[in-house]
């Protein structure tokens, strides 16, 4: 009972319904949201209301972000440079399919945790994206700032920019973005000497938000497990409903704070324990420190770097521009 006014009161608090029973389909963020730049946001992602879409091929939430995104990767070039010196390409441009892990062109996935309860096992589902940190470590490191947190929460990656280095993942306690190598701004520069591709991830829908839609895997969700609204009323929403399921909240404190929200029936701790992680099945370690706070050493290492950052940034900008200028003359030239 707790649960079901819990919900109401969800729905009330951020979504209009517009123009009665007809428009039940018709879910929107609050006038003031929908501007998608200015409303600081935060999602809810409520593990005791998804059930995995089983019974689908695809979860709905995947499915709609594969459908938003599936254009987002230009064509791969035939032959990927080696990059130097580590020689890693990561092409996943002939695996597009994949749905059970993140990839450059997969950014959510459901990750399944089998726990044993008292009344028998049970297989609690978790779908799985950027948590879009208040305090990114991986915009934080990114030499080109290319990566950004918006004011509406967002964190941002600007493909234009990206090297591909990947040092992104290497500081996000979820190692989130995924490399797609022989795309992006590089190739155009010295490939095989800097760069190595161009990062993804989600954008939490970033471009949908500022013409006032939901997020394409929020608005797809059958069991609507995953909400979205303004900042306090989420957080207030979550602990309500936490504390009506004896439930746990995990993205409140871990990495600082993030725009994201899990309420779970079982602890975190349990979950993670009982999660299988491989490469872009990331772990859900409870109490993640923040990263690139000042105080760890990679982050004092980047923090002492700025110059070499600004100049990397300047670079890329210059580069960027040029290449840019370039093709617009050469589009002008062909019109002649
Ligand atoms: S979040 Fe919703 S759409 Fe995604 S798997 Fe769970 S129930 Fe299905
Ligand atoms: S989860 Fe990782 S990729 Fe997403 S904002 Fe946080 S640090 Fe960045
Ligand atoms: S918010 Fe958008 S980009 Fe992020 S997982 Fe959902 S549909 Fe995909």
């Amino acid at each position: 009972m707790q649960e079901k006014k819990s919900t109401d009161l969800s729905r009330r608090s951020f979504l209009k319904i517009s123009a009665g029973a007809a428009a039940l389909n018709c879910l929107s963020l609050p006038a003031e949201a929908a501007t998608g730049t200015e409303t600081q946001l935060s999602t809810i992602i409520d593990l005791n209301l998804c059930d995995g879409c089983t019974g689908r091929k695809i979860p709905a939430c995947v499915d709609a972000c594969r459908t938003i995104n599936k254009n987002r990767i230009p064509p791969v070039v035939a032959n990927i440079p080696e990059p130097w010196p580590r020689k890693t390409i990561e092409d996943w441009s002939k695996k597009k399919d994949v749905t059970d892990r993140l990839t450059p062109y997969n950014f959510i996935y459901v990750h399944k945790a089998e726990i044993d309860m008292a009344g028998g096992p049970k297989t609690i589902f978790v779908p799985r994206r950027c948590m879009h940190c208040d305090n990114p470590a991986c915009a934080t490191i990114c030499p080109f700032s290319a990566n950004s947190k918006k004011k509406n929460g967002a964190v941002v990656i600007d493909q234009n920019l990206c090297f591909g280095g990947a040092k992104c993942k290497d500081v996000c306690p979820w190692e989130i973005p995924q490399r797609q190598s022989g795309v992006g701004i590089y190739l155009k520069v010295l490939p095989g000497f800097m760069g190595n591709g161009v990062m993804y991830k989600c954008d939490l829908c970033n471009e949908r938000l500022k013409e006032g839609n939901l997020p394409g895997c929020v608005e797809a969700c059958p069991r609507e497990a995953l909400l979205i609204g303004r900042r306090s009323d989420m957080e207030k929403i979550a602990g309500e409903r936490a504390r009506a399921q004896n439930g746990c909240i995990y993205g409140k404190k871990e990495n600082g704070g993030t725009s994201t929200l899990y309420i779970s029936p079982v602890p975190f701790e349990l979950l993670n324990k009982t999660m299988e992680k491989k490469p872009g099945q990331p772990a859900m370690q409870p109490d993640v420190v923040r990263r690139m706070a000042g105080t760890d050493p990679l982050g004092k290492a980047v923090l002492a770097a700025p110059l070499l950052g600004l100049a990397a940034a300047g670079f890329a900008y210059a580069c960027n521009r040029f290449f840019r200028r370039r093709e617009q003359v050469k589009k002008e030239e062909g019109n002649d």
